[in-house]
Order: C-alpha cells, then sequence, then structure tokens
C-alpha cells in the first residue's frame, strides 16, 4: 500500500522555511507583527531615539489605523516602500520576549491554522503583559543622589527630575516632559536603582512559597541553661544541618516562639529558601535513577542513539505503569548532557503537578511550569527563567509547547491521545501535533507516549514517519485488573438503585470496602439527572440559550445548562405550559454519588468532576484524600480516568461505558476505547490485583469488547478499516469552517453563501482541487449554543497540501467572505470535534 501524501508531517515538510532575522545595526526599518486579525505583517521605521533599544523578539506600540496596538518585532524590514512607512511609538520591553529561533515556529503556525501572525505570538507569550499601562514609577534614594552628579544624560536627569517631584504614572511621563521618552530608558534607570516601578496588578499575583531555614550558629554560646524543648531543637539542627520551620514544628510543637529568642541569643541562624512541595504538601526529596528493567533499557538505548542525529518522532506505546515516565527521565537526562533543553507536555493539570513531582526529584530546580492554573505573574516569571537559562526543562499543559527556549533537544507528549491537547478557543491549535512540527524544525528527538495511542499516531507508526517502540509488561511484572462485562439490558427491569449500581458491582463494592481497599467509579456525565421531563405537557426543559436539554443538579437544586452555564431554579415551571410537575430522568455522577451513600451508609464517598472541582486547590484535596485513603469510594467523570497513580484502588466500577459511544462523531470509537482502557488502567497498580466490572448496553461493540481485552491491536485493526473505507483522518485531512450567529436566518444565509464559494473556487480550479470535497453548509449537531445559532462546513481531502491551499485561497480571497460584524466564521484545522 502506498500511504504517503496523506500524512501529518507531509505538510510541513514541504512548505518554506521562513527566513531567519539577524537585526541590522542601524534598526532603521522593522518587520512587525501585529497583535490583531490581519494575516500579514508591516514594515515601521524606528525613530533614531528607539533603534538603540529595538530588537528581535521585542514588543513595540505601533499605530494601526486609528488605534495605537502591540506589535511583536520579527526582524529588520527586507523591503518597504518609504512613502506609507508609519513610525514605531514605543519599545516596551527591555529583553526580548523570545528567541529569532522561534519565528519560524510562529509562522509554520500561522500558515498551517490559517491564523494571523500577531496573534499567534499573542497566544504563545505568557498573557498579562498589557499591564504595562499601571505602572507606576517612584525616584530612589540613589536616584536623588545621581540627578545632583553629571554622570547621566539629559532625558535622564528630565525624568529623574520629575520624579524628584512626586511619583507619576509611567504612561504620563512623556506627556508631562513634552518630549518622548523610550519605555527602555525607563527600564536602564529602574535596573540602575535610579527608580523603582510598581505594578499592583502583578505584584500582589507573584507569589512564590518561601520557608525559614534554620542551621546552628558558628560558635555556639554555651548550652548549659536552656530549656529542654530549646535543646531538643538545637539538637535536631546538629544533626540534620539545614532545617525548615514546618519540620521543627513536627518535633516541637513550639517551635516558632522558641526559635525567634534562640536566634536573637545568637544559637542558630535563619533564612528564607524557597522551597517547592509536590501537590500534597510534601517536600520533594531527591532520588536516585531506579535500575531500567530490560525492555526499558531497550527503549531509552533506541532514542538516546538518536539524540543529536536530527529529526525523529517516536511512539512509546506502554499499557497502564510499565514504566513510561522513568524512560521519559532518563532520555531527558541525556538530553540535557548534550546541552539541550527538554519540553514535556501534559494534558491537564492534576498531572502535571505529578510528573512535576517526579522531574523535580530528579532534576532539582532547573524545572519551569507552565500552565493556566498560575497567575499571569507567576507564568511570567517561569517565561523569564526560561529566557535567562535558569531553567532547561519545561513541563506544562498545551500551552508550554511554546516555551521559549533557543535549543530544545527533546521534545515529549505524554498521553499523547489526549484530546486536550486540542485548544478548542482562538488559536485552534493541537499541541501533540505541534510537538512533533517543532522537533522537525529543532532537527531533534519528538517522544509521544501512551497507553492507548491515538489512531492518528499508530497510522505514523505504520506508515514508519513515527519508530515504534513498545513497553509490554508493568513494572515488577504486576498483572493487569480483570474485566468482567455486565450487560445492562439485564437490569433494565430493575427499578431504582439497582438498575446502576447492578447486584455484581454491589457485591464487588462491599467486598472491596471488607478489604480496607478502595473503589472507583466512573460515569461520563456529571449532574444528578441528564435531563427534566414536564408530566403535563411533555416537554424536556431546555436552555433558554441553546439547544440542549438541561441537566438537574441536585445540590444546586437547579437545572444547569453543560454548555453554556445557564442554570434556573428546580423549583421553577416548565417553560413550555407552566406546570410545576417536572420529572427528573437519567443519571449522572451527582446520583450515583447520593446512591452509593445510601448503599453503603458507612463508606466516605467523595465525587470529582467539574463541578466539585472548579475552586482552585480543590483537584488535589480529593487526590490527597485518595491518596491518604480518607475516601473510600470516588465516583467520578473522565478526570479520573488520567494517569493518576494509587496503589489501594482495586476495583474500578464502570456504570455505563456507552455515553461517548454516541456521540455524532468518527471518532466516538476512539474515545470509547481509551477512556474505558484508561480507566481500566487505575485499578491494581499496588501489589494487590485490580478488578474492573464494566457496565454497557452494547457488550458486542469492538470498541467495548477490546477494551475488555485491553487488546490495543485488535482494535486498531477495526477502527482503522472503519477509517478506510469512509476516508476519514487519518486517510484525509480535514478543515471546518464553524459559521455562528444570533440571527437564525443571517447565519443560514451566510452559511449557504460561504458553501457557495467553497464550490465557486472549486470549479475554478478543478485539477488543483480535485480532491478537496466540500460537505455541507449543514447546521451544527448542537443547533444553539449560548444563543448563537450554528452551522458548519467541512472540507476534506486526501492531499494536505491541496486541501490547505484551498482554505488558504478561500480566506485571501476577501476576508468579509469570512467574518462580518453578524456572523463568525472559525476555522478549525484537523478538527478534534465536529459537534
Ligand atoms: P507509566 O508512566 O507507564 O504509568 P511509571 O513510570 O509511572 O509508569 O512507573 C510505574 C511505577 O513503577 C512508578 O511508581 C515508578 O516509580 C516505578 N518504576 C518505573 N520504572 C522502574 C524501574 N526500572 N524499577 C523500579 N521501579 C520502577
Ligand atoms: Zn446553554
Ligand atoms: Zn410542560
Amino acid at each position: 500500500m502506498h500511504v504517503s501524501g496523506r500524512n501529518h508531517l507531509d505538510f510541513f515538510i514541504k512548505s518554506p522555511v521562513p527566513r531567519l532575522i539577524q537585526m541590522t545595526a542601524d534598526n532603521s526599518y522593522i518587520e512587525v507583527a501585529v497583535a490583531v486579525p490581519v494575516y500579514h505583517t508591516f514594515t515601521y521605521s524606528v525613530p533614531q531615539f528607539l533603534r538603540p533599544f529595538a530588537a528581535t523578539g521585542k514588543r513595540v506600540l505601533v499605530p494601526f489605523g486609528q488605534r495605537k496596538v502591540t506589535g511583536y518585532i520579527l526582524g529588520p524590514s527586507q523591503s518597504y516602500e518609504t512613502a506609507e512607512i508609519k513610525h514605531v511609538l514605543d519599545v516596551l520591553d527591555e529583553h526580548p520576549l523570545f528567541e529569532s529561533a522561534m519565528i519560524s515556529f510562529f509562522q509554520w503556525i500561522s500558515d498551517y491554522y490559517k491564523h494571523p501572525i500577531g496573534e499567534v505570538i499573542k497566544n504563545a507569550l505568557p498573557g498579562g503583559l498589557t499591564l504595562y499601562d499601571y505602572d507606576l514609577i517612584t525616584i530612589t534614594p540613589r536616584g536623588k543622589k545621581v540627578l545632583r552628579s553629571d554622570a547621566i544624560n539629559p532625558v535622564e536627569r528630565a525624568v529623574l527630575r520629575l520624579l524628584d517631584s512626586g511619583p507619576c504614572r509611567l504612561n504620563h511621563v512623556s506627556r508631562k516632559l513634552k518630549h518622548a521618552v523610550p519605555a527602555a530608558l525607563v527600564q536602564s534607570l529602574q535596573r540602575s536603582g535610579y527608580i523603582l516601578k510598581s505594578r499592583e496588578l502583578r505584584d500582589a499575583s507573584i507569589k512564590t512559597r518561601r520557608e525559614r531555614f534554620f542551621a546552628l550558629a558558628d560558635p555556639l554560646p554555651a548550652l548549659d541553661r536552656l530549656s529542654k524543648p530549646r535543646k531538643q531543637i538545637l539538637g535536631i539542627l546538629a544533626n540534620q544541618g539545614e532545617v525548615s520551620m514546618s519540620e521543627l514544628k513536627k518535633h516541637v510543637p513550639t517551635a516558632a516562639r522558641l526559635v525567634r529568642a534562640l536566634e536573637k541569643e545568637g544559637y542558630l541562624k535563619m533564612r528564607h529558601k524557597r522551597v517547592y512541595r509536590d501537590p500534597f504538601g510534601e517536600p520533594i526529596r531527591a532520588d536516585i535513577p531506579p535500575r531500567l528493567n530490560a525492555e526499558q533499557q531497550k527503549v531509552v538505548i533506541q532514542i538516546v542513539d538518536s539524540l543529536n542525529k536530527g529529526f525523529s518522532t517516536f511512539l512509546l506505546q506502554g499499557v497502564t505503569g510499565s514504566g513510561k515516565t522513568e524512560v521519559y527521565m532518563q532520555v531527558a537526562a541525556e538530553t540535557l548532557k548534550r546541552g539541550k533543553s527538554v519540553l514535556v507536555l501534559v494534558p491537564e493539570i492534576a498531572l502535571i503537578t505529578q510528573m512535576e513531582r517526579r522531574f523535580r526529584s530528579r532534576f532539582g530546580e532547573r524545572i519551569a511550569v507552565l500552565h493556566s492554573g498560575l497567575s499571569a505573574g507567576e507564568r511570567y516569571d517561569q517565561w523569564s527563567r526560561i529566557l535567562q537559562q535558569k531553567a532547561d526543562i519545561a513541563i506544562g499543559a498545551r500551552s508550554a509547547i511554546f516555551a521559549p527556549f533557543s535549543k530544545v533537544g527533546l521534545t515529549i507528549v505524554d498521553e499523547e491521545h489526549d484530546s486536550s491537547y486540542k485548544q478548542e478557543n482562538n488559536l485552534r491549535y493541537n499541541a501533540r501535533d505541534l510537538a512533533v512540527v517543532r522537533a522537525k524544525l529543532n532537527g531533534c528527538v519528538a517522544l509521544l507516549g501512551s497507553a492507548t495511542p491515538s489512531i492518528q499516531s499508530c497510522y505514523n507508526a505504520f506508515a514508519e514517519k513515527f519508530v515504534q517502540l513498545n513497553l509490554q509488561q508493568r513494572i515488577e511484572n504486576r498483572p493487569l485488573p480483570e474485566i468482567k462485562i455486565v450487560d445492562l439490558r439485564e437490569s433494565m427491569g430493575y427499578r431504582g438503585l439497582q438498575r446502576f449500581i447492578t447486584p455484581l458491582l454491589q457485591q464487588a463494592i462491599k467486598d472491596t470496602l471488607d478489604r480496607g481497599q478502595q473503589v472507583l467509579l466512573f460515569l461520563n456525565r456529571r449532574g444528578f439527572a441528564s435531563f427534566a421531563l414536564c408530566q403535563s405537557c411533555g416537554q424536556p426543559q431546555r436552555c433558554k440559550h441553546c439547544d440542549i436539554s438541561l441537566t438537574y443538579h441536585q445540590k444546586a437544586n437547579a437545572f444547569k445548562c453543560h454548555y453554556c452555564g445557564f442554570s434556573r431554579a428546580a423549583t421553577s415551571p416548565c417553560d413550555s405550559c407552566g406546570s410545576s410537575k417536572i420529572r427528573k430522568l437519567g443519571l449522572g455522577t451527582e446520583k450515583i454519588e447520593t446512591t452509593v451513600h445510601k448503599l453503603f451508609p458507612n463508606a466516605r464517598v467523595a465525587r470529582m468532576d467539574r463541578d466539585t472541582t472548579s475552586r482552585k486547590g480543590a483537584i488535589v484535596k480529593l487526590l490527597k484524600g485518595l491518596k491518604d485513603q480518607n475516601i473510600d469510594i470516588l465516583v467520578g467523570t473522565q478526570m479520573v480516568a488520567k494517569g493518576h497513580d494509587f496503589p489501594n484502588i482495586t476495583l474500578v466500577g464502570i456504570i455505563c461505558a456507552d455515553l461517548s459511544l454516541n456521540f455524532p462523531d468518527f471518532r466516538a470509537g476512539e474515545i470509547t476505547f481509551q477512556l474505558l482502557a484508561q480507566v481500566a488502567g487505575r485499578a491494581g497498580r499496588g501489589s494487590s490485583p485490580g478488578q474492573v466490572i464494566l457496565q454497557t448496553y452494547n457488550p458486542e461493540h469492538f470498541s467495548i469488547m477490546a477494551a475488555r481485552d485491553q487488546d490495543f491491536n485488535s482494535f486498531y485493526h477495526q477502527e482503522i478499516n472503519f477509517r478506510k473505507a469512509l476516508d476519514y483522518p487519518p486517510f484525509s485531512r480535514m478543515i471546518q469552517l464553524k459559521i455562528s450567529g444570533k440571527d437564525s436566518v443571517l447565519t443560514r444565509k451566510h452559511a449557504q453563501q460561504l458553501g457557495d464559494r467553497c464550490r465557486t473556487l472549486k470549479t475554478s480550479n478543478s485539477s488543483a482541487y480535485s480532491t478537496v470535497e466540500i460537505m455541507g453548509p449543514i447546521e451544527s449537531a448542537l443547533t444553539k449554543v449560548a444563543r448563537r445559532y450554528r452551522w458548519q462546513i467541512l472540507l476534506k481531502g486526501r492531499h494536505a497540501k491541496a486541501l490547505h491551499q484551498f482554505a488558504s485561497e478561500l480566506l485571501a480571497e476577501n476576508p468579509t467572505v469570512f467574518h462580518n460584524s453578524r456572523v463568525r466564521v472559525v476555522i478549525d484545522v484537523d478538527p478534534v470535534s465536529l459537534l
């Protein structure tokens, strides 16, 4: 079979590599990407006084139409017509925010995802960089002193003199002086310690964790007259060297008061030290790499062998608990030895903390962490540490793919199949794919790992674009859990509790609890009842803004929309007929939790889903509860399926395996298989064997049978045949146009016009576009979300290049074909969800 020409990698191999940019000596004209929705870059001239400060990777303030906007310097301008050129107004950064090596990556993303270059960069940089406007500057005593000397230039003198009469908002300085003052000059004054800049918002959000540490003073005064607890403290320090406050408190509860006195009297020295804690609040100890088993060793050798030999991608398939993370760490260590940096992507925050913990115990402080759970200030700090080369490993969620390393030697994507690598707003990129692209552009190794790899990646391995590696044994040969299927059709006759907590599951829960072990119950739907039916008129209760039925939430006593967040009191009458007789049907995690409570009144039951984890720190608290065995039964959605490692969970119950099978999406089977196999993998990770009870209405569906047998290969072969027969990815590529608007008629018309334009374009160049298929416009499966009516057009093609050229041409024709003020069109390249 001929398989090339239909693959993810082909596109960028053929796309032009953008020029690398060095700033010329005089910086008189620069190329700027502005942070607005336009697809090309602009040339600006740089006034003399700003030239010393202009450099690739810095932000500038530039006039754009009637506005002033932020732009990013991409380098000196190549060609320009001097007539129409506007001036840069200011240079905003003292140091570049990215290196020129990143520009080709940004450019690639902009071309491939059809997203304006300036917005790509804005998306890549840590947020919150616009706080600039609120800076206040104050003169320091040193500044007052230098003002009396002649060590400064006239502009600096003017600024300091102004500040000498009182603090000033930074963006008022130029106006007050009636003289342009570059931000870069202000920054150099600040660096010299002549002025202080305060950022109200940012200062408040930066909180590194610091702790007091104590050590014995040298020389030590006489000990004889000290009280017993004081002697005890000094004894601990004599034994252990430097010890933290929290550690001391464990031994001597009153330590806080005592150390203050001891310090005063010269018995000990104190210093503040930054501390890193694991997500459970425990200090991280350095670890020693374990001896790899034979399988791991083989894999590590093969990857390490490819380091420094150009671009290649490995797909590491290893069952849950087979030691993939250990492989990542050992390959990372080898990469660092070669003077290169490592990027580690993990699908979600709870898992990042787990990965961070293991990497930190191995690599110490060389780690930067990037994810959305950090405040803007914290994220900016992490970003700066990378730029300053204080960190050479970045761990994070999808946005960490933009970490500004100049020399990447390895990109790692853990749980590479996970759909959360796809960003579903603004810049719609897939970080898993970008990890391969970045490796390609850097000529280095990409390592994708999963127990249940995506069909896409497996296909790439099959086509020999990726090198497949396997770990078939769990560490210490722990067996995979035994999976029993329960046919839910047989319990249709049951009423109430027994319908979903079937007798077999109930007995298994009881046995597990009796043994003092923990239970995980999985259901991929939150809430209490998934729909609410009016008993008078028979209508389901729907969201006011979406075409979606509302879910009943018991704790909130409200009907909620899971798409837009709309909420309405459960006591309110039917919105069709006004009747108050509304019946709540179906199930969700909240109902399972309540049911389990009734069946096992002595068990400690907790629930983990989006409703219980919206507060910061809630996830960690739940995970800690599991770890410390303060939770006997955890009920949860797919949040519980991912990667967690809790050795005392020996029973996993899958309440209803079918929910994701019915998604109107060609990936429904893949998603179901991955979810079931992952959740099953949570059982039996410790020394006791695990058991899984999988309840389903479709016991003979191949995704479910393959999950039962943990047989990835048989799943892959069935699924790939299905994809091939219907010409779905990976045999074709897709680009989806998502059309939405608040006016149903206008939106439909716009969708139809856009469809017509697609067809005209296809016929206008039928030879180039013969492989491009245009499907739609059709109304989306979710016809209305958050008051917007939704339509879609799917472009599909066997040849990535033709498909992409088609979309680019469509976009270039006339941008207003796409957007106007009433209807929005979003381009989704390689869509993950077609809803
Ligand atoms: P995975 O990432 O595939 O789920 P992990 O890397 O988390 O697997 O390994 C599972 C467990 O086995 C972890 O507790 C890890 O510390 C341990 N482990 C991994 N490799 C080894 C080894 N070579 N020797 C001993 N223990 C190991
Ligand atoms: Zn809604
Ligand atoms: Zn009604």
